[in-house]
């Protein structure tokens, strides 16, 4: 029986895993991709991260994985279907049907990109349809594209493509965005980036691929021809496999504070999946090692 299992390899599941290595924790981390390091692999430059100013996302995730590999983390890859509790602990079963006994989980499956919810999403996702312009921007090279949304994530994408696509539709659904400061002022002064507000999008239109989308602006509807559209609408928590075992907020987020303790003996939540007012890298690998120290506390409360 493991000390602790850690769901996620983004910042929160290996900065626990880097403080469980410390701690002489038996422990595995459980990753959803193999070598996975999150969202921050779809950032193209990350700014705010104290002593990594400027790194791309990906090399960051990197550095990150490299530094619990040195430690000698073990990864297993798949999908966490099921969390039972298992005598004074808990079973973690996989989709693959394996499964492992643990002391206690540190839950750190992070968020994922929500959906538009508009007709020819789903059917053209990866036609056209993407939630990460570092991943796809390449695919609209010399073309337009649309990026909806009006935080960091949708700014940051317009800006990453407005370098090589020849024009960026930015679409927001409000008068103002909410992005910081810095962002708004790159984006105003980005010649092909055209900001379309008060707008949202209701469908996307194509034959084989995407070749428009549809929108309602003001209450009049326009289509723009384009070729690639980014929905950047924000993140839904993955906290699915604690649905009914911990305390979820209205929104889906496991509730948790600082010390990442929740509802549930022996869970504890870490990064952008518990309830917070930031999220950020930097919060989130804070997490990991708060939980890490909620576990220990645990586990010597409880005599193990
Ligand atoms: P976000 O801040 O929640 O922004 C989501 C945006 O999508 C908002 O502008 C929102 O509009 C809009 N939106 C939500 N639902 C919509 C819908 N159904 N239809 C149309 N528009 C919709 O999400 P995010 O930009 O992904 O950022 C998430 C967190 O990560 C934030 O804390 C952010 O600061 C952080 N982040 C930081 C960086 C960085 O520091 N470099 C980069 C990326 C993300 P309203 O404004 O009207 O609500």
């Amino acid at each position: 029986m493991y000390d602790t299992v850690i769901i996620g390899s983004g910042p929160a599941g290996l900065s626990a895993a880097v403080y469980a290595k410390r701690a002489e924790l038996d422990f595995i981390v459980i990753e959803r991709l193999y070598g996975g390091t999150g969202q921050i692999a779809e950032s193209e430059r990350v700014d705010n991260y104290l002593g990594l100013y400027g790194e791309n996302g990906f090399e960051m995730g990197e550095k990150f994985r490299s530094h619990a590999k040195a430690l000698g983390t073990e990864f297993y890859e798949g999908d966490v279907t099921e969390i039972s509790s298992e005598g004074s602990g808990y079973k973690v079963t996989l989709s693959d049907g394996t499964s492992f006994d643990t002391k206690t989980v540190v839950y750190a499956a992070g968020a994922s990109h929500r959906r538009l919810d508009i007709k020819g999403e789903a059917e053209f996702h990866g036609k056209g349809v993407s939630y990460c312009a570092v991943c796809d921007g390449a695919f609209c090279k010399g073309k337009a594209a649309a990026v909806i949304g009006g935080g960091d994530s949708a700014l940051g994408e317009a800006l990453y493509l407005s370098k090589t696509a020849e024009k960026v539709y930015l679409i927001h659904r409000r008068d103002a965005f909410r992005a910081n400061k810095l962002l708004q002022k790159q984006v105003s002064e980005t010649e092909n980036i055209e900001a379309i507000l008060n707008a949202v999008p209701i469908e996307i239109i194509g034959e084989k691929r995407v070749e428009a989308l549809r929108i309602n602006r003001n209450g009049s509807e326009e289509t723009i021809p384009i070729h690639n559209v980014f929905g950047a609408i924000g993140t839904v928590p993955n906290s699915k496999a604690l649905n009914g075992i911990a305390e979820l907020s209205p929104e889906g987020y496991v509730i948790a504070n600082e010390d990442c303790v929740t509802s549930a003996k022996g869970i504890f939540a870490a990064g952008d999946v518990r309830t917070k007012a930031l999220r950020q890298v930097i919060t989130a690998a804070s997490d990991g090692a708060n939980s890490i120290f909620s576990v220990q506390r645990f586990l010597s409360e409880n005599g193990s």
